[in-house]
């Protein structure tokens, strides 16, 4: 092997204890996985709003930006279920680039994954300690859910981890929400097949341990546009779209049919203000037609406190490191102007 391994990190259990959740925090969190799953099942028409940065580059102003969220959240409550992204690890289309608060708690430093895992588990419990929102995370390392278990009300498996097994045998043992999102070349069996996958309970080994799932009935498609075999984006959030996925969630006896359309990424071509124009067209699509309204449970928007992206050094507070943000201001008269709409 020509790997070094330069430190043994703590176990979760260990990290658990030195940063443990208040039983305040666990019942909050209790009461926020009951409140999303309730839209998912349908016991609820609320809508999820999965909302946050691309990527938490900084414990200040991602607890800044998830403050602000909660009095909106209170204005909107009878119609809308925010769940703030805080995600901690970034997939890289190249392998090259920022890989997330996990290797580099201070982004223009040296990675550091003993600091970047104390750092993670303290900004997820502070987001829910200080604002209540357990938040949504990306399952990027299937391994390392452990570590955030107990803080987490939502995770995402990203578009290039859709198809890989161990992402969908963990996903099957996880009792909160997953989304799979549609593969980066937008061939849809593949995300239907990972929910399938997830639904399933399966024997398998986690953590050095042999573990048996139960198969987990809220795993679910996130629509997240796609690339072509030229490199040109494409979007999968119109009409056609919903309902082309509404047929093959009926073709295949899955549990809690659903779709959470992502308004950024390939939807939007990074064309970040467009995310509103994108989100207000697919609740549109869902007053047209009854299937449609009973498929979409949420949309995704990549928002933080300043408008777009910065470039590597610029060192803006509150401004996105990665893919480009819809800014506060635009990012609360969008989140009034679809509990209006709904
Ligand atoms: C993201 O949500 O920032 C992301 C990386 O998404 P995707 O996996 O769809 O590219
Ligand atoms: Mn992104």
């Amino acid at each position: 092997m020509n790997m070094r391994f330069n430190r043994e990190l703590f176990s979760p259990q260990e990290l658990k204890r030195m940063y443990g959740a208040s039983a305040e925090a666990a019942e909050r969190k209790a009461e926020n996985d009951k409140e999303i799953r309730s839209v998912l099942d349908g016991s609820s028409d609320k809508l999820l709003l999965v909302i946050g940065p691309c990527s938490a580059d900084r414990e200040d102003s991602v607890i800044d930006y998830i403050s602000r969220l909660r009095p909106l959240q209170e204005k909107v409550e009878d119609k809308i279920v925010i769940v703030p992204r805080i995600y901690t690890n970034k997939p890289r289309t190249t392998g090259a680039g920022y890989k997330g608060m996990l290797h580099q708690p201070d982004p223009i430093a040296d990675p550091d994954l003993f600091k970047g895992l104390v750092s993670i588990r303290k900004l997820h419990l502070r987001a829910l300690e200080e604002t209540g929102f357990s938040c949504a995370d990306e399952m990027l390392y299937p391994e390392n859910h452990q570590f955030l278990s107990d803080l987490l009300s939502y995770v995402a498996v990203g578009a290039r981890s859709v198809e890989d097994q161990q992402h969908r045998l963990v996903a099957s043992g996880l009792d909160i929400p997953v989304g799979m999102k549609n593969p980066t070349g937008g061939d849809l069996s593949v995300m239907m097949n990972s929910i399938n996958a997830a639904q399933h309970g399966h024997s398998f080994i986690y953590r050095n341990w042999d573990v048996s799932s139960k198969g987990n009935p809220y795993a679910h498609a996130i629509l997240r546009g796609y690339v072509d075999s030229h490199g040109t984006s494409h979007p999968n959030y119109h009409y056609e779209d919903l309902r082309r996925l509404s047929d093959l969630y009926a073709a295949g006896g899955y549990a809690n049919p659903a779709v959470i359309v992502d308004c950024n990424h390939s939807n939007s071509g990074k064309q970040y203000l467009e995310q509103g124009r994108i989100a207000k067209e697919v609740l549109h699509s869902a007053r047209e037609c009854a299937t449609v309204r009973g498929l979409v449970k949420g949309l995704m928007i990549e928002s933080y406190i300043e408008d777009g992206a910065q470039k590597s050094g610029e060192h803006r507070y509150g401004c996105s490191i990665t893919d480009p943000c819809l800014g506060w201001e635009k990012t609360e008269r969008l989140v009034l102007e679809l509990a209006e709409a709904l």
